[in-house]
């Protein structure tokens, strides 16, 4: 772990020798509706850049696990995979969605290797930045504190005057020599640390407890129907709350064939466990079952795995408190520090 400093005035030509040497991500702005959105996208030039940003709409999963991904295609009898990775540089990702990504990791390595994911994962290069500005339904700084960001090569912090650049890993130093670094003093490394607490103390929300106790609160919940058929009675099913998050991983996986009946190929999609279908499956002869046919099941579940079920095995909740999905949801009901602060104490 080495820390550097680079001056304001240098950063932009850092960008842009970095742009001109790899395949950089980064979030840049997208006007809608008079308003500011932003998004992860391929930057072609240093001004596109906008660290300034509260929040992305879709997270940088998007990246190794797209929407829409083919897993293979197959023409006759013969079958090509498709993983392609592409050596990039996700630059700008804010720490809360690095944790999601490493839980993602997690999850996707276990037992069976998704190689779709890790292989593009493992191509890239991620520099995490200080958060400059909250976006408004954030709670990341009261959920899940021990677990802390990992899987990040560098971590750069606006500070007066400049940037200080924690190079985590080899994949991070490398980055160095397309800019004006020197070696950061202890008040600009002091001041990186100070910058960080500050912004923390901005998070709109809070979410009350323990991962501990709310873990234990919300599986204790699990039998209180009315609770859930409550939390739920405006829910149209429609998986935005799914769509946006960082830490959800589940996906449908179809064939498809082409007119020729000969070649086509395998293909997986994003999946909400809050839509109707999503659990559905058949019982052979036309038969079939939704084992989670309520809307009150699925809204259940889904806190069941953002709180309780995947605790162990991530160390923490699986939720990092981004608050996609409170502005995502039409019905405003989504929000996961509301729910599980008003589920009463086991
Ligand atoms: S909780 Fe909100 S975003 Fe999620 S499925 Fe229901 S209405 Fe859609
Ligand atoms: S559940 Fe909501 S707040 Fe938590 S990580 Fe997912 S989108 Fe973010």
């Amino acid at each position: 772990m080495s820390f550097h400093f680079i001056k304001e005035q240098d950063f932009a030509a850092f960008v842009a020798d970095l742009i001109r040497a790899k395949t950089v991500i980064g979030p840049v702005a997208k006007t809608s509706r008079q308003q500011e959105k932003f998004v992860f996208a391929k930057l072609s030039g240093p001004e596109e850049l906008r660290l300034d940003y509260d929040v992305t709409i879709l997270p940088p999963k998007k990246e190794f696990f797209p929407p829409k991904q083919h897993l293979l295609l197959f023409d006759g009898a013969r079958v090509s995979g498709c993983v392609e990775p592409v050596e990039k540089v996700l630059f700008g990702v804010h720490f809360y969605d690095v944790k999601a990504l490493d839980m993602t990791d997690t999850l996707f390595r276990e037992k069976n290797e998704d190689r779709n994911y890790l292989a593009h994962r493992e191509a890239a290069t991620i520099v995490i930045s200080s958060i400059q500005k909250v976006s408004p339904r954030a709670f990341w700084a009261s959920i899940g504190s021990e677990v802390k960001p990992r899987g990040h090569d560098a971590w750069l912090t606006k500070v007066a005057g400049g940037h200080v650049y924690e190079a985590v890993t080899a994949k991070g130093e490398a980055l160095l020599k397309h800019g004006r670094f020197a070696q950061a003093s202890q008040p600009q490394i002091a001041g990186a640390r100070q910058a960080n607490e500050e912004i923390s103390k901005q998070c709109p929300e809070q979410l009350k407890g323990t991962s501990a106790s709310n873990a234990k609160k919300v599986r204790a919940a699990f039998g209180v129907e009315e609770l859930w058929t409550k939390f739920a009675q405006d829910c149209f099913s429609c998986g935005s709350c799914n769509t946006v998050c960082p830490t959800c991983y589940c996906f449908d996986v179809q064939d498809w064939w082409h007119i020729d009946q000969d070649s086509g190929g395998r293909t997986r999609t994003w999946d909400s466990c809050l839509t109707e279908d999503f659990a559905k499956i058949s019982l052979g002869a036309g038969a079939q079952e939704n084992f989670r046919e309520e809307r009150a099941e699925r809204f259940r579940h889904r806190f069941m795995r953002k709180a309780a079920y995947l605790n162990e095995k991530l160390g923490g909740p699986a939720c990092v408190g981004c608050g996609r999905c409170s502005a995502a949801c039409t019905a405003d009901i989504a929000d996961p520090a509301t729910v599980i602060n008003s589920i009463p104490e086991a």
